[in-house]
């Protein structure tokens, strides 16, 4: 799975009840996995499943620890888990690395320099012949995400 940078800090993570949690098993906010993190997970299906409904109608993801508000998984964690809070977003026939300003983190600090060095450290990551080979292969990595940022395009 490509290593990817990380910029929001640990303190925003576990502190926040954004992450780790779905509406629905098909909704496209759902972790989607390449064939390869199927394989090294042994998972056979394109998303993570997903625990059955809490009292609040929310599913969490399988792998994410409750009482510790953490993944299990951290160090395997599929490649869209490692891009969050950045996405893959489709919008018509064009492709971009999107942000989710529901995340604390990206909404308090989409302006900084930090974060415009860390979406071009992104868009240059994203545009690697590996990870557009990765996207080509593995197409439902790319999803339409509502009321997302979109921020740099992605040339696939
Ligand atoms: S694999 Fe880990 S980071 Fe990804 S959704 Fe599940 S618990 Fe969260």
């Amino acid at each position: 799975m490509p290593d990817i940078d990380q910029i929001v800090p640990e303190k925003y993570c576990l502190s926040c009840k954004g992450c780790c949690r779905f509406e629905g098993p098909r909704s496209a906010w759902a972790v989607h996995l390449s064939a390869g993190e199927q394989q090294a997970l042994g998972i056979q299906d394109t998303m993570l499943p997903l625990s059955e409904p809490h009292a609040d109608g929310t599913c969490t993801c399988s792998f994410f620890d409750l009482k510790a508000n953490r993944c299990s998984i951290y160090y395997k964690r599929p490649f869209e888990c490692r891009l969050y809070p950045f996405l893959i977003n489709r919008q018509g026939s064009a492709v971009f690395l999107a942000l989710d300003m529901r995340c604390p983190y990206a909404s308090e600090n989409y302006q900084t320099q930090r974060m415009r060095d860390h979406i071009a450290y992104l868009a240059g990551v994203l545009n690697s012949p590996a990870n557009i080979r990765l996207l080509n292969e593995n197409p439902w990595l790319i999803q339409q995400y509502p009321d997302v940022l979109n921020l740099s395009p992605v040339s696939i």
